[in-house]
This record gives C-alpha cells, sequence and structure tokens, in this order.
C-alpha cells in the first residue's frame, strides 16, 4: 500500500497563522496606520472635525467591504482595496484630489511597514533551513506580506501572492502555479496551512497531501485521507519523518 504513495518532495507554505501568529500584527497594523494617516490630516487643518471622527475605524471597515463589493475582479486584492476605501474617505473628507492619492498611498506604505513588523515562531527559522536541504519549498499567501521584506525569504524563492493574482485561496490557481514553479506532481507535495477552506480543502482537492495547522480549534468531524492535523508548526518534522 505504502509503495503506491509517491515520496514528497515538494512542500507548500501558508504564511500568516502559520509560521507566526498573525491577530497581534493585524491590529497593531489596521490602528497603527489609520492613526499615523489621523495625525497627519490633522497637521493639515482643513476641518475642526478630525479625520477619525467623520471616518472611525468602523466605517474605513465598513467602505472596504463596499469597495470589494463593487469591484469584484480585484476580490483578493486587499492593498489595492485599502489604498482605494482610503482614498475615497480623503476626498470626502475635503482633501484635493492630487493630495487624496498623495496622503492615501503614505498611508498605505505605513501600513506595510507595521505589517512587516512580525515575528515567526521561534522554532521556524531552523525548521526550514533543515527541511529546504530535503524538500523544495515555495511560499503560497493571500495575504500583503512581501515576503521579500522578510529574513524569511531566503527559504522561499517561490513566493506566490495569491491576492495580487487576483485569485486568492481557495481558488487553485496560486497552488497550481506554486507546484508548476517547483516542478512538482501534486502527487509530490504537501501543503501546510492553518485554513480549512483556504488551505486543506484546495490543497487536498488537487491532489497534494496536507498538513492542516489546527490553531482555530476546528476540528471537523471527518478528517479526508492524505489530510494530518497538527497542532502547530513545531510538529511538522516528525509529520514528515513519519510519512518517509
Ligand atoms: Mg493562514
Amino acid at each position: 500500500m505504502t509503495s503506491l504513495i509517491s515520496p514528497l518532495t515538494a512542500l507548500t507554505f501558508d504564511l500568516d497563522d502559520t509560521l507566526w501568529d498573525n491577530h497581534g500584527v493585524m491590529v497593531a497594523t489596521e490602528n497603527g496606520h489609520y492613526d499615523w494617516l489621523d495625525d497627519a490630516i490633522a497637521r493639515l487643518d482643513i476641518q475642526r472635525e478630525r479625520m477619525s471622527e467623520r471616518f472611525p475605524l468602523g466605517a474605513y471597515q465598513e467602505r472596504r467591504q463596499q469597495v470589494a463589493q463593487r469591484e469584484p475582479l480585484r476580490r483578493g486584492d486587499f492593498t489595492w482595496i485599502r489604498q482605494q476605501s482610503l482614498l475615497e474617505m480623503l476626498r470626502e473628507y475635503g482633501l484635493r484630489p492630487q493630495d487624496a492619492e498623495d496622503y492615501a498611498a503614505a498611508a498605505m506604505e505605513q501600513f506595510m511597514i507595521f505589517r512587516h513588523q512580525l515575528t515567526p515562531y521561534p522554532e521556524v527559522e531552523a525548521l526550514l533551513d533543515e527541511l529546504s536541504q530535503r524538500y523544495a519549498l515555495a511560499a503560497i499567501t493571500n495575504g500583503n506580506v512581501q515576503i521579500t521584506r522578510l529574513s524569511l525569504a531566503r527559504h522561499f524563492p517561490i513566493a506566490i501572492a495569491a491576492g495580487e493574482m487576483l485569485a486568492p485561496k481557495p481558488d487553485a490557481r496560486p497552488f497550481l502555479a506554486a507546484l508548476a514553479r517547483l516542478g512538482s506532481p501534486p502527487s509530490q507535495a504537501m501543503h501546510i496551512g492553518d485554513s480549512w477552506r483556504e488551505d486543506v480543502l484546495p490543497a487536498r482537492r488537487l491532489g497534494m497531501r496536507v498538513a492542516w495547522i489546527d490553531k482555530h480549534g476546528e476540528r471537523p468531524g471527518d478528517i479526508p485521507d492524505g489530510v494530518f492535523r497538527l497542532d502547530h508548526i513545531r510538529e511538522l518534522p516528525a509529520l514528515l519523518a513519519r510519512l518517509s
């Protein structure tokens, strides 16, 4: 039986909530760039009412949902959706069109600075170092982390930004793009990720094996064949040793 199963030669990794805990990063990023913008706009002294009074954080979040619904082709491109939302609100607040564009762009630069202030789990560097000697590695993310801005980039010569492809996971395309660049058939690849819907299901459907980091305690009743539940990325080497 085991002889019918291809050996694994390639691993694809989700990033957020797989290689680091992303919740704190997103809270700090969301608040940090919006506070920065609020202060910058207050210094322009256009209105007595502050930007954050006219558009509290919740209004910014609602605006992003509206923009996303209005622009279905941009689905998954969260960076664009944010910048467009900021641009609209800044215009409505009273900035001239060019100023609104400049400040929306500057706020997104701040967003990206906060977004990359993240700390991978302490085991991750050594784990990737070791795995990269035995497997071809790739990253597949829906998030707007630019892997080249992280020290982890050296482990991931192949990094697929699914949002920028306008095909966020669970779309199969980012997985297929990664496999093509890895030169690996799905049967010889394992995907490692935390989301049942965005990582486990699409990868399994393609015939990849999946290490599911059950970070959110989802525990569905039936775990399909070829899906292996882990509590933490640190358990991955033991799983791979068991499978080889
Ligand atoms: Mg994730």
